[in-house]
């Protein structure tokens, strides 16, 4: 009892001084968003899936105030702005979408938040410790070994032997989630982390640090040439053009579930 506070080191920035805060693994601002967008019978649906899948609502607690309130919160301020001109809406499939953006905000973002997704499931954590210079913006070059690829998810039917009570025949991706992307390369299965902002998901890639640049290249190739409708994001573009036609809702949805993701909520 008292007033002792347990210092846990910032997982950003390593302090034990500054006063750490409390937050839910969307930012407030985010799930706010997309809270104002659901309906409400699939808003229902949602919350009941939910609750099945997740007992906890995940909170971070070791970033200290000091990151969170700036280098952090700057990221957020890019993703709501991004929120705001490109994922509230959903799109139908086959449709096309042009999508630009500040690659390395994003992909900062991107990051941090499968960096605190992984914390709170005691997962790779230490996959993103050489990351975190490039995720504060200290050090670009840091975020050199993760290769983004953008590929939309479009609307699916359900079908009717997996549909449950309250369940819509169509399901939407209508909810924000991370989580992992089983992906079978011919090297073996690669787990890619995923962020998906409602109809846009997001892959991060993580290759070895001695990887050579040609065994990127072949990765990426491989990559793009299994998944047609993926395109990778890149530091020296600013804008993408692609056909919402690349994960099924519900597949994504049920395979997420397999492994554990962290739905917006
Ligand atoms: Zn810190």
């Amino acid at each position: 009892m008292g007033n002792y506070v347990e210092r846990l080191r910032c997982a950003y920035c390593g302090s034990t001084d500054e006063k750490r805060t409390k937050e839910h693994l969307w930012p407030a601002s985010i799930h706010k968003r997309v809270v104002a967008l659901l309906d409400g019978g699939e808003q229902k649906f949602w919350l009941a899936r939910l609750d099945k899948a997740l007992p906890n609502e995940p909170i971070i607690r070791d970033v200290c105030a000091v990151c969170n309130n700036g280098e952090l919160s700057k990221l957020d301020n890019y993703i709501c702005e991004a929120f705001d001109r490109y994922f509230g809406v959903i799109r139908d499939r086959g449709e096309e979408v042009t999508f630009e953006y500040d690659y390395h905000l994003l992909k900062r973002w991107l990051l941090k938040m499968s960096y605190n997704s992984a914390r709170i499931s005691g997962s790779d954590v230490p996959v993103f410790q050489p990351l975190i210079p490039y995720i504060m913006g200290q050090n670009i070059s840091a975020g050199r070994t993760v290769r983004l690829f953008l590929e939309m998810t479009y609307p699916s039917e359900i079908p009717a032997d997996e549909r449950q009570a309250g369940m819509p025949a169509i399901v939407r991706p209508e909810i924000n989630r991370v989580g992992f992307f089983g992906y079978n390369a011919s090297t073996g299965t690669n787990m890619l982390r995923a962020v998906h902002l409602r109809s846009f998901s997001f892959l991060l890639a993580f290759l070895p640090r001695a990887a050579s640049a040609a065994s990127v290249q072949a990765f990426v190739t491989e990559f793009l040439s299994r998944r047609p409708s993926a395109r990778e994001l890149r530091a020296s573009t600013l804008r993408v053009t692609l056909f919402c036609d690349g994960i099924d809702c519900w597949k994504s949805i049920k395979s997420g579930m397999a492994h554990r993701i962290h739905f917006s909520r």
